[in-house]
């Protein structure tokens, strides 16, 4: 699955929004979340980010790697 990290908080652009073909790019709060159930792994939202928050879940960065486990939290909890 992608994962949407830091850069995304109080952005929320949503130009990722547009661009999943499978809609899996939920609104929460102060950022946006992938469900990682319904990700297919296109990799089409990661070059349309303006803020580059987007990684696939393996290259994200050391710093952000909270956001992997969060991102799966956040539709846990729903
Ligand atoms: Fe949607 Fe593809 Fe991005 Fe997954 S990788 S969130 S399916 S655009």
């Amino acid at each position: 699955t992608y994962i949407i990290a830091e850069p995304c908080v109080d952005v929320l652009d949503r130009a990722c929004v547009e661009e999943c073909p499978v809609d899996c790019i939920y609104e929460g709060g102060r950022m946006l979340y992938i469900q990682p159930d319904e990700c297919v792994d296109c990799g089409a939202c990661e070059p349309v980010c303006p803020v580059e928050a987007i990684f696939y879940e393996d290259d994200v960065p050391d710093d952000w790697e909270p956001y992997v486990s969060a991102n799966v939290d956040f539709f846990d909890k729903l």
